[in-house]
């Protein structure tokens, strides 16, 4: 077994930690080639984060995270499928994850071409599974939370029939990216503060 495992909880509080310090004071993780190097034997991630592939959502930058810290899965419109899911089933059962966040953000152009029924061969996978997370919500920040939500959902509900001690212990998160002002609102904290 691992020894060094970091719980979800405590993970979540160094992404949010990571990402005040980085529009705070513009703080960022060691991403040089010496930290992939010392790196070498193995890794040791503290949390998957599923998020667009959209390029200007970069989570190593935006929780000051550094080489060998976050697991990272990106697929458009931060959507569950398969792949996704077994990528997440790694990173907890063989990496010692604890933490799973999915994170949508402002101006999701995957969000917006399911608002518009907007559609293209392999897109409308993408969009026929936003629009039923949207649920015919209109609002773009809205729709991007409901997204978030639903894949949150989907992954919690992917774990829980797995029926393994391990994926009881995983703490799974839903947040949004501001592309406005860089910070990352935490969709639990944000329903608590209501
Ligand atoms: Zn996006």
């Amino acid at each position: 077994m691992m020894d060094s495992i970091i719980s979800g909880a405590e993970a979540l509080n160094k992404l949010k930690a990571g990402n005040r310090a980085w529009r705070e004071t513009g703080a960022e993780g060691d991403l040089s080639p010496a930290s992939v190097m010392r790196l070498t034997g193995g890794q040791t991630p503290y949390a998957v984060v599923l998020t667009c592939s959209d390029s200007r959502v970069v989570p190593e930058a935006v929780f000051g995270a550094g080489t060998g810290e976050l697991f990272v899965i990106r697929t458009a419109g931060n959507t569950v499928g398969r792949e996704t899911m077994g990528s997440i089933e790694y990173a907890v059962d063989h990496l010692g994850v604890r933490l799973v966040l999915i994170l949508g953000h402002t101006g999701c152009g995957a969000v917006g071409a399911a608002l518009a029924d907007e559609t293209g061969e392999h897109i409308e996978h993408i969009v026929a599974k936003i629009a039923k997370a949207a649920g015919g919500e209109t609002d773009p920040y809205k729709a991007c939370c409901l997204n978030v939500e639903h894949a949150a959902a989907e992954v919690r509900q992917a774990l829980d029939a797995m029926g393994t001690a391990c994926f009881d212990e995983v703490v799974v998160a839903g947040a949004v990216f501001h592309l406005e002002d860089g910070k990352v609102t935490f969709l639990q904290d944000a329903e608590n503060s209501l």
